[in-house]
């Protein structure tokens, strides 16, 4: 056996478990099915790459178990991903807002350079146009079948890291084979389901949303759980937006949350101190210089917003305050796994040892990143359980 270890994927998790073995003098064999490594990096972050946040705490993680993640963030923190991308590719980290960290040049190939430079450095094996097929444990081994420019390849290692990933985005590389494997191998698997995703609305207010295409608010977000203050988008089929797909990783079929479309103001009082001067502006005007003309039109579908202040009755002022604070939302569902940016569920935490990752029932078994049922915010989260992941596992190769 050649290699130390084979890595299954060359995105975050496997890019890092790679560079950290190289620099701990181990060889690996990183297999990835595209032709390039890092396909989702590349275009994260609207091609900038939110490599990690700030403020990161185990609150920014949805998890069956989030504090699985104690161990790993502190073995692996921030601050070292910052010295990371510092010391091996002079990036030095930008942030933009709540935290999320950007490369100063705003180029995410620049993150991805750092890694294929690394691995070329310490004499990593990368096998492009390579998947990985099947496992199967022969003696203290696995046997690992692949097609590489396809021609079916056997390859045998005691050590096997699976960081292939999670569902989102086909095109970009996506499989179920962590997931598969985790399942033939007796692992189980948290119910997995799309996040931080566009959420669809079907049915009588369909087109109420469709016509507001295009137009933002800021709000804020929230159900009994959680709540989000960022800007919503509507779309031609319903609501997107960083607001959204944050509380979309809360969000089952069936449920309701509620959006503040007026946060940092009180309705009540407004409509009070309104009359009190007379109240002979209309709804419509007084929610003017809060909203766009266009939203405060489309609102008179729910409110009287032609109506006059002073001739407000109890039960319109309530059900002004309601819709302007506690805007109910049903989704039908969510745009699915092409438009989320991340899966929620996967292999539970608890088949895992939380230092190094490696699958309590199967010595030699590694499963990290997406794959695993640890699900970040939207905000670089992800990319900073990733990065954490490929350490960890690197450490015990
Ligand atoms: C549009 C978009 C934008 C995002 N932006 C951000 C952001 O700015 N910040 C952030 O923190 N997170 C972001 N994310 C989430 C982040 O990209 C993922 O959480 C992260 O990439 C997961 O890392 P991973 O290594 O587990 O999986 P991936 O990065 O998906 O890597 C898995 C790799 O395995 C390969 N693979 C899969 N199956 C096989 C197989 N059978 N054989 C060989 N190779 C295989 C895939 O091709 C892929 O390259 C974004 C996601 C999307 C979709």
């Amino acid at each position: 056996m050649l290699y130390d270890a084979i890595i299954i994927g060359g995105g975050a998790c496997g890019l890092m478990c790679a560079a950290q073995a190289g620099l701990l003098g181990k060889r690996v064999l990183l297999l990835e099915k595209n032709d390039k490594v890092g396909a989702k990096i590349l275009i994260s972050g609207g091609g900038r790459c939110n490599f990690t946040n700030t403020g990161t705490s185990l609150e920014n993680f949805v998890s069956d178990n989030p504090h699985f993640l104690n161990t790993a963030f502190s073995l692996w923190t921030v601050e070292d991903t910052i010295d990371f991308f510092r010391n091996f590719g002079q990036i030095e980290g930008e942030e933009k807002t709540l935290g999320q960290l950007f490369p100063r040049s705003n180029k995410a190939k620049d993150i991805v350079h750092v890694f294929t430079k690394l691995l070329y450095e310490t004499g990593q094996d990368i096998w492009l146009n390579t998947e990985a097929k099947s496992v199967v444990k022969e003696g203290d081994t696995y046997v690992l079948t692949a097609i590489r420019d396809g021609r079916e390849q056997k390859l045998q290692t005691r050590k096997l890291v699976f960081a292939s990933g999670g569902l989102p985005v086909a095109k970009l590389g996506a499989s179920d084979f962590a997931l598969r494997i985790a399942k033939q191998f007796g692992l189980s698997v948290i119910p997995t389901a799309p996040a931080l995703v566009p959420l669809t609305i079907t049915g009588k207010d369909e087109r109420w949303y469709a016509e507001l295409a295009g137009n933002t608010i800021f709000s804020r977000v929230y159900n009994d759980r959680i709540s989000f203050e960022e800007n919503i988008l509507f779309t031609h089929w319903g609501l997107s937006g960083p607001a959204i797909l944050q509380i979309s990783s809360y969000w089952r079929p069936g449920e309701n949350f509620f959006i503040n479309l007026l946060p940092h103001a009180d309705i009540g009082d407004l409509i009070k101190n309104e009359r009190i001067i007379g109240g002979k502006r209309t709804i419509g005007q007084l929610l003017q210089p809060y909203f766009s003309k266009k939203i405060v039109d489309s609102l008179g579908k729910y409110l009287p917003i032609h109506l006059k202040i002073a001739s407000l009755s109890k039960s319109d002022a309530l059900l002004i305050a309601e819709t302007v604070h506690k805007f109910k939302v049903k989704p039908a569902g969510d745009k699915g796994y092409d438009k989320a940016e991340v899966m929620r569920g996967g292999i539970a935490t608890t088949e895992l040892d939380p230092r190094t990752l490696e699958s309590k029932k199967n010595k030699g078994l590694y499963f990290g990143g997406e794959a695993v049922d640890i699900t970040g915010w939207l905000g670089g989260y992800n990319f900073q359980w990733a990065w954490a992941s490929g350490f960890l596992i690197a450490q015990d190769l």
